[in-house]
């Protein structure tokens, strides 16, 4: 009843240049299609009109994420992206709350929520990031930590189609690091997620939600976070900058 996804975020990797031709390839890696598994790549803003591009050209079966919004429609907020300019030049997802932004530039589950309601305003899938830092596992309150960030970001979200919003779980300690979470530690916590989102929007709505993991996803471990009941694909970091790599965990999922 959810279809699997599986989103690359390319964070700040690609010229506008090499993100043409990265795309280029995985729209020839993955001419045979994905069969029912949604893919979103998400490259850095100045990269997504080249992306969509080539999506357009080539009819690459993926779809335009984003990996930032704010959630103002236009004015004096140099920097920053409006949520109509995404849909403008065709993204249909973007990322929200990923621990590099809630731990570099500061954000707050507040912002976060805007954000959510901003881009659902104007029909962007959200992929909204949820993950606690090492100190947080150590001391055994991961589930918590989570389902308050989750309660928070999405605090008065009315999500009346489950397939447009998503969540990721990425704990912080195993992103970029060659850690990944075990399988059963991904269960545990996207477990408590669904509940936690069952409480809120009650359980069908819940039960339609994709939650993926995330946090040194590969090829060779994919398949093992996917098996298990409440984990519905992998947002992925590094291993999304080569093709062949990316498209290798599509056709895993
Ligand atoms: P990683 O990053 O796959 O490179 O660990 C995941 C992410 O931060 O989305």
């Amino acid at each position: 009843m959810r279809n699997r996804m599986i989103a690359g975020n390319w964070k700040m990797n690609e010229t506008y240049t090499e993100g043409v031709v990265l795309a280029q390839g995985l729209a020839k890696e993955l001419a045979d299609g994905t069969g029912d598994v949604d893919v979103v790549v998400c490259p850095p803003a100045v990269d997504l009109k080249g992306v969509a591009e080539v999506i357009e050209q080539e009819n690459a079966p993926f779809a335009l994420g984003a990996q930032n919004v704010y959630w103002e429609e236009s004015g004096a907020f140099t920097g920053e992206t409006a949520p109509n300019m995404l849909t403008n030049i065709g993204a249909t997802y973007c990322i929200i709350g990923h621990s590099e932004r809630r731990g570099y530039f500061g954000e707050t589950d507040e912002d976060i929520n805007k954000k959510a309601k901003a881009l659902m305003a104007h029909g962007i899938v959200p992929i909204s990031c949820c993950g606690e830092p090492l100190e947080v596992r150590e001391a055994g309150k991961h589930v918590e930590f989570v389902v308050d960030q989750i309660k928070k970001d999405t605090e008065g979200l009315e999500i009346t189609d489950p397939s447009k919003f998503v969540v990721a779980y990425e704990p912080i300690w195993a992103i970029g690091t060659g850690k990944t979470a075990t399988a059963d530690d991904a269960q545990e916590v996207c477990g408590a997620i669904r509940k936690t989102l069952a409480d809120i929007f009650g359980k069908e709505t819940a039960d339609g939600i994709r939650v993926l993991y995330g946090g040194s996803a590969k090829p060779n471990n994919v398949a093992g976070f996917l098996e298990k009941e409440d984990v519905d694909g992998a947002l992925v970091g590094g291993a999304s900058l080569k093709a062949d790599s990316f498209a290798a965990m599509v056709k895993a999922a």
